[in-house]
């Protein structure tokens, strides 16, 4: 069976587990190490628009697609923009003629339905390329927004992501970014994914683990349900609360495959929703 990781990065993160101190540095080696440790075939490898958090190092587009042409049957590129550079239209198109086959992760601290956001979103639906946005409290806030968003672009392809999407897998939420304890059916992501077909969510990070293995009942009825709507990603190389790696620690895929999901069903999450939405 194929795998596909939608979303990855290289560079320099800061641990935030309390069993592993100071910071971690991933090349684009140890991604393709990564890769074959695990048997993934493919990864999306996403730059990120700038410094977004202050220790991280993560780099821009121009060295993601530099990196792409190095290993193109295993790397997919992605492009970021700032949404408040001049000429994003520009920016955008030439990044896609160059080989970028995704816009993200978008992680700017601004509302999601902020106008020259939605401006960015009305460009990629243009180009036909997905976006893949990081939701909590600091960036791109908040999920209520986000309705209003989708019905401005109601074109554009989203790939959801983060604390501040994934908590609404229940209908009861609270303040807590990684809530515990039994979902309640019906929280705000059944609702989008059930009215609006061009949304996505990928797994990836605690976020999304924590979401899935918080009920792990409701999270096999969930993602039978939302089969072509899920994709599988791990957020490499990102440090886990358990002080090892996401990727490497192959916590995200064997919570899938310990499931007992239908083959037809984890095939979609592992890949072919994501070959779909890349256009591959
Ligand atoms: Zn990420």
């Amino acid at each position: 069976m194929e795998i596909i990781d939608i979303h990855t990065h290289i560079g320099i993160v800061r641990s935030w587990s309390p069993y592993l101190k100071g910071f971690v540095k991933a090349t684009i080696h140890d991604l393709i190490s990564y890769m074959d440790s695990v048997g993934i075939d493919l990864v999306a490898l996403l730059p990120l628009p700038g410094i977004v958090e202050p220790y991280d190092r993560i780099p821009g587009t121009d060295k993601v697609l530099k990196l792409s042409k190095e290993y193109p049957d295993r790397i997919v590129p992605f492009c970021v923009i700032d949404p408040r550079c001049i000429k994003p239209k520009e920016r955008i198109e030439q990044y896609v003629k160059r080989g970028c086959k995704g816009f993200g992760e978008y992680k700017v601290r601004l509302y999601i339905d902020d106008e020259r956001s939605i401006r960015v979103f009305k460009i990629c639906a243009d180009l036909g390329i997905p976006v893949l946005i990081h939701m909590d409290k600091e960036f791109n806030p908040d999920i209520h927004r986000f309705i209003k968003v989708l019905n401005k672009v109601p074109d554009a392809i989203f790939i959801m992501h983060g604390p501040g999407w994934w908590k609404y897998i229940s209908a009861e939420t609270g303040d807590e970014d990684y809530p515990k304890g039994k979902v309640i059916p019906g929280g705000i992501i059944e609702k989008i994914f059930k009215e609006y077909r061009n949304v996505y969510a990928d797994i990836s990070a605690h976020s999304g683990l924590n979401a899935l293995k918080r009920d792990k009942e409701y999270a096999s009825i969930f993602l039978r349900m939302f089969s072509n709507r899920v994709l599988f990603g791990t957020d490499f190389p990102c440090i886990s609360p358990e002080g090892n790696q996401f990727g490497p620690n192959r916590e995200h895929i064997d919570l899938l495959i310990n499931l007992g999901l239908e083959k037809e069903i984890l095939e979609r999450i592992l890949y072919k929703n994501a070959l779909r939405l890349l256009g591959l």
